[in-house]
């Protein structure tokens, strides 16, 4: 069969599709074939287009009925969504859905039109995927061990005095064994269920001594009249307050101050008047200070670049003590500020 269907046999099928989808091309192969041999059912009018070249209509690949891509046939139309749900799958996938109506849609090509774009099977998928034209969702098991955070218990003992802690033993973390189901959309998360736990190993608290005997110090400042015993309301340790983080649970953990952003060298100054009970370098906190100001009250300042307070000095409300650094577990300058009252840590901020 060399000739090309006519003009008018073209618009036939192009009407006839309309109405009856791909029986039309059926339709149209027979009447081209009339009186002649057997046609089979899927073939499809080639079409000579403006420059020269001699094709079958290329086919779409659609998604809720919007023409996505363009492919050589109504198989690679199909390949091409197969590759691009293919795309998500890894070794702990167990179900892929897409959740767009996919379908595959001949186009209605004239002879005489211009060259389509075609794209390889490769190509169109790729670019489906990079559009995000198809939503993929995937749901995936993992099954990962994950550290079970300790607790901190806290012992009261008379050994120290108030304001003072003491590590009396390491708390050490747990081990569990988390089984997850992952629902993901085009690879990013976006429910995870915890189908199954199991602890392997049990976390082991922390136990803190906290101490309850009286200052001296403090006592005898007291008993003395002067202003070493504080006066009970707190100053703002740094000249400005920007909090970058607050007092409370933090990551699973409870962050036991305020961390107040500042420059790096800027003056640290006591909250109120009392007696430096710390003055150095103490792990985490990095470069520290403690003042007790009597009455059960404590305040920390940490992560210090310098310390200008010496440990059983007596010092004043607003007396310049250490400087902002990020000295122990810090990601920037900034000054940790820890208010303790009879050895539990309270918020900060309702004293500034
Ligand atoms: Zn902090």
């Amino acid at each position: 069969m060399k000739e090309l269907p006519s003009r008018s046999l073209r618009f036939l099928k192009t009407r006839k599709k309309i109405v009856m989808g791909t029986a039309a091309v059926f339709l149209a192969a027979v009447s081209i074939a009339a009186g002649t041999a057997i046609v089979p059912s899927d073939f499809e009018v080639p079409v000579r287009l403006a420059n020269g070249e001699v094709i079958t209509p290329p086919w779409y690949v659609t998604a809720n009925g919007q023409q996505v891509a363009l492919v050589d046939s109504k198989e690679d139309a199909r390949e091409v969504v197969k590759k691009v749900a293919q795309h998500y799958k890894n070794n702990e996938t167990v179900k892929i859905e897409i959740e767009e109506q996919t379908s595959a849609k001949e186009m209605n090509l004239e002879n005489g039109d211009k060259k389509p774009r075609i794209m390889t099977v490769e190509e169109a998928a790729a670019e489906i995927a990079e559009k995000e034209e198809l939503t993929v969702k995937t749901t995936e098991v993992v099954t990962e061990e994950e550290p079970i955070a300790f607790k901190e218990t806290h012992e009261k003992t008379d050994k120290l005095y108030v304001g003072q802690t003491k590590v009396k033993k390491e708390g050490r973390s747990g081990l569990k064994k988390v089984t997850k189901k992952i629902t993901k959309e085009n690879g990013e998360a976006v429910k995870t269920d915890v189908v199954e736990e199991e602890i392997l190993q049990e976390a082991e608290p922390q136990v803190v001594l906290t101490g309850t005997k009286e200052n001296e110090e403090a006592l005898f400042t007291a008993s003395r009249g002067t202003e070493k015993r504080g006066s009970g309301s707190l100053a703002a340790p740094v000249s400005t307050i920007r909090v970058t983080s607050g007092f409370g649970p933090r990551w699973g953990r409870t962050h036991l101050g305020v961390d107040l952003g500042m420059a790096s060298g800027s003056p640290i100054s006591a909250a109120d008047g009392g007696t430096v009970i710390f003055a150095g370098y103490s792990g985490s906190y990095g470069n520290l200070v403690k003042i007790d100001h009597g009455n059960g009250l404590v305040t920390y300042y940490a992560h210090c670049s310098a310390i200008l307070a010496k440990e059983g000095q007596a010092v004043e409300k607003g007396q310049t003590i250490a400087k902002v650094g990020s000295t122990g577990n810090s990601t920037g300058p900034h000054l940790h500020f820890e208010v303790r009252v009879n050895g539990e840590n309270v918020n900060p901020m309702n004293y500034l």
